[in-house]
């Protein structure tokens, strides 16, 4: 009789073995060098289709729903149009993102366009073009005022409301507190009445957004934004006697859990959550969007870069790094609120073992809070090691920070087979020095 064989790590159940195999695969086809390639970010495409069809199965399929991508979180071209053909829309804030979505090739009546600070010139492309737009501010009302009066458009324009329902545990993630620089405040004096009054005048006035905030904010103060939104879309439709509010954009922010490899809370609980708060959502009343970001990307993904030196100083030991601010901006400068998991691993990518002993993890940005952990209980880090930041598939290694002149690295997709083959495909090309030295003139 023969015994079973232990089995191999299944890379599809086990997420720290998935990784193990890319990193290991990564070094093998030089993707992370120690000379060439110091620092690389990875995002796993299975692993975004997957978030992809949770966010779709969570709402009911009865509903028309328009899932856009809020863009900020990862704005790589070639992952934008992946996420399209995955059937996702795509929120844009920037010129910049704006350009990014057309070039990945999304519907222009599948972009949101909701900037903050949205110039003449970018509204006059929007309204052209018929991307949906929503109106931060009265000054902003105004301006699309006298834009339509020079032609009429196809774009769905909403207002932004901020429903004033306060912050979660991080403050620069907050969008709802009663003082938050985004939307219309519903709660202050005259506001709600003269937004009515907005509407009555334009019929073309179709849709409320509302964007809670994200990491931080709970799910209940997220869908008690909501519920708020759409009671002041059921007061509109209401007080005008007609269903002039055809939509609701519920915006982004479902938190992500940055402590262990489970996807919590996940969209079907925020749907839930949802249902309880705004019921009238799911009634069939309304048309519905939805801009995620962190939540479909940040599990996805994760960062990886050489231990160039190590060393103790007054009793710490400190491993200098190639991922540092430049990569981990918020975490550097904000490490109570965005602590990442890390990983050590040998220069063949395989994960190490042993004893742990508390290290600090640095970067190799010219400061001295340029750390990503301290005091970290990781297996000893020696030269010519690997660390990889876990849980950064979002608004990491895609929203580089310029110290140092340090450049971009680059971003690899990757799947892997039924075989157990991993594919990789370029998302972002490494910045190269020549890049740095762009002509002036
Ligand atoms: C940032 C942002 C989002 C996405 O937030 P996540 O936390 O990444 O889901 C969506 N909508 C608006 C208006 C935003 O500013």
């Amino acid at each position: 009789m023969t015994l079973p064989q232990p089995a191999d790590p299944d890379p599809d159940a086990d997420p720290a073995a998935r990784r193990d195999l890319v990193l290991r695969e990564a070094v093998r086809r030089r993707l992370l060098d120690p000379e060439d390639a110091l620092l690389a970010a990875f995002v796993d495409l299975d692993g975004v289709a997957a978030s992809v069809a949770g966010l779709r199965a969570a709402f009911p399929a009865s509903l028309d729903v328009l899932h856009t991508f809020a863009a900020k979180a990862n704005c790589l071209v070639p992952l934008l149009a992946r996420l399209r053909e995955l059937g996702m829309g795509c929120e844009v804030a920037s010129p910049g993102e704006f350009a990014q979505a057309l070039a990945a090739g999304f519907e222009p009546s599948r972009i949101v366009l909701d900037s903050p600070a949205k110039t003449r010139r970018e509204l006059v492309r929007a309204l052209e073009l018929g991307v949906a737009v929503n109106i931060d501010n009265w000054q902003e009302l105004a301006r699309v005022d006298e834009l339509l009066r020079a032609g009429a458009s196809a774009s769905r324009i909403g207002v932004r409301v901020n429903p004033q329902v306060g912050g979660g545990s991080i403050g620069a993630m907050s969008t709802a507190t009663a003082t938050s620089k985004f939307g219309i405040a519903l709660a202050d004096e005259g506001n709600a009445e003269r937004l009515v009054e907005a509407f009555r005048e334009r019929p073309w006035l179709t849709w409320i957004h509302v964007h809670v905030g994200s990491q931080g904010c709970p799910l209940d103060l997220m869908a008690a934004g909501v519920a708020q939104a759409v009671a002041f879309a059921e007061r509109v439709n209401g007080e005008l006697g007609r269903r002039q509010v055809v939509g609701i954009d519920l915006g982004g922010g479902l938190p992500v859990n940055f402590a262990d490899d489970t996807t919590a809370p996940t969209f079907a609980g925020y749907v839930e959550r949802l249902r309880a708060h705004a019921p009238e959502l799911f009634g069939g009343g309304y048309r519905l969007a939805t801009e995620f970001g962190r939540s479909l990307l940040a599990k996805n993904g994760f960062t990886a870069a050489y231990v160039e030196y190590t060393k103790t100083s007054g009793g710490r030991r400190i491993a200098v790094t190639h991922a540092g601010a430049q990569v981990a901006t918020r975490t550097v400068f904000m490490p109570d609120a965005w602590p990442l998991r890390i990983t050590a691993h040998h220069p063949s990518g395989a994960a190490k073992g042993g004893a742990v002993v508390p290290q600090d993890v640095a970067g190799p940005c010219c400061f001295a809070g340029d750390l990503v952990a301290t005091g970290r209980p990781l297996p000893l880090l020696e030269p010519g090691d690997l660390v990889a930041l876990l849980d950064t598939g979002a608004y990491y290694a895609t929203t580089h920070f310029q110290y140092n002149s340090l450049p971009e690295p680059a971003v690899h997709g990757f799947a892997v087979d039924a075989a157990g083959a991993v594919h990789f495909e370029p998302l972002r090309r490494a910045q190269d020095v020549e890049e740095l030295l762009r002509p002036v003139g």
